[in-house]
């Protein structure tokens, strides 16, 4: 098993080497973002150990354009109680697993066998809906081939329904799921980003996906989405 630390606080990365060497690991380290992420992206590595705060390119950088590479090595990422990201903003962008620093020799250890027996991940399931595609990992929407530019809470919305495509959701139930629990202001917003996002996924190419059940929710049509498009005959395009 062939592990890359990257990691700029040097003792600590040979340390780290020095390890798990001693476990039977092949390392091999880089001491900044860009050295690391080259060798990420040109090494075939079965983990990766990664430092969020490193010099040229931050953790989180490194992080991101490996996935966007469609490098899906898994990390284990390395933060800082302290520092300026922490253990949410790790998973959030795509980190398998991490570790907050100090850590024991033992706990990196234990993190990384079970990295290692998941095994090559956890590419995160692109959403689909007929020719409408949702990529979470790297933030990306098409419809029938083209790139769809979405807000940030558009793309919240969109996932959320396709997570439960075919299902009746409710207007609380997006509330909670896709705006934090302080917002208190009008449900009704629910209803403005519906239209928002129908203008962009629906409208322009003729489709009727998210159905609007009055005093019920909405319901993202699922796999019969193509066929309950405007030009279908559209017995389930209603409402
Ligand atoms: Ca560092």
């Amino acid at each position: 098993m062939r592990v890359l630390v990257i990691e700029d606080e040097r003792k600590l990365a040979a340390a780290i080497a020095r390890g798990l060497v001693e476990e039977g690991f092949a390392v091999d380290a880089a001491y900044n973002g860009v050295n690391g992420l080259w060798k990420a992206t040109s090494e075939p590595y079965d983990a990766i150990l990664l430092d969020i705060m490193l010099p040229g390119l931050s953790g989180y950088e490194v992080l991101k354009r490996l996935r966007a590479a469609d490098v899906w090595t898994p990390v284990l990422m390395l933060t800082a109680k302290d520092g300026e990201y922490d253990e949410a903003d790790a998973l959030d962008l795509g980190a398998d697993d991490y570790l907050s620093k100090p850590f024991s020799y033992v706990v990196l250890v234990a993190h990384l066998r079970a990295l290692l027996r998941r095994g090559a991940p956890a590419r995160p399931a692109v959403l689909a809906a007929g020719d409408l595609t949702l990529d979470p990992a790297r933030r990306l929407c098409h419809r029938a081939g083209e790139e769809i530019t979405l807000t940030a809470r558009e793309f919240a919305l969109l996932e959320f329904l396709l997570r439960h495509a075919d299902e009746v959701v409710s207007k609380s139930d997006i509330l909670t799921h896709v705006w934090d629990e302080h917002y208190d202001g009008d449900t009704n917003i629910v209803e403005v980003y519906v239209g928002y996002l129908r203008r962009k996924i629906d409208t322009p190419y003729g489709r009727r996906t998210i159905e609007t059940l009055r005093g019920a929710g909405y319901r993202l049509l699922g796999t019969g989405a193509d066929a309950a498009g405007a030009g279908a005959a559209g017995a389930d395009a209603g409402d």
